[in-house]
């Protein structure tokens, strides 16, 4: 999880598109000042929108490789996916284009 104070938020709404900050707010749990968003939804936003994000492709790439250790269609010690083929499978969950052939992210 990521837990953003809500300031800094507002701060940043100044220098992004026009409803930057309801998206931001909508996809979290907003307590006491922060907003607290999921390692994914992070990553994705910071894809979307931009900014000074903390590599959000490394942190997309590990969200979803939790998700697919779990998952019982991924195979073998690295835990590529029985339904998508190929090499570097690492990269492919890094890009936020990229979906689950299942919908688990
Ligand atoms: S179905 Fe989705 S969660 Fe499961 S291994 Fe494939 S990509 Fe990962």
């Amino acid at each position: 999880m990521i837990k953003l104070k809500l300031t800094a938020l507002e701060e940043a709404a100044r220098s992004r598109p026009a409803g930057y900050l309801q998206e931001v707010l909508a996809a979290g749990r907003v307590e006491a000042g922060f907003l607290w968003l999921s390692d994914d939804l992070y990553a994705s936003l910071c894809v979307r929108f931009g900014g000074d994000c903390k590599r959000p492709a490394s942190m997309l790439a590990r969200a979803r490789f939790t998700v697919c250790k779990a998952c019982s269609h991924s195979r073998e010690q690295a835990f590529g996916c029985e339904f998508h083929r190929g090499c570097c499978f690492g990269q492919w969950r890094s890009n936020v284009a990229n979906k689950c052939p299942k919908g688990k992210w």
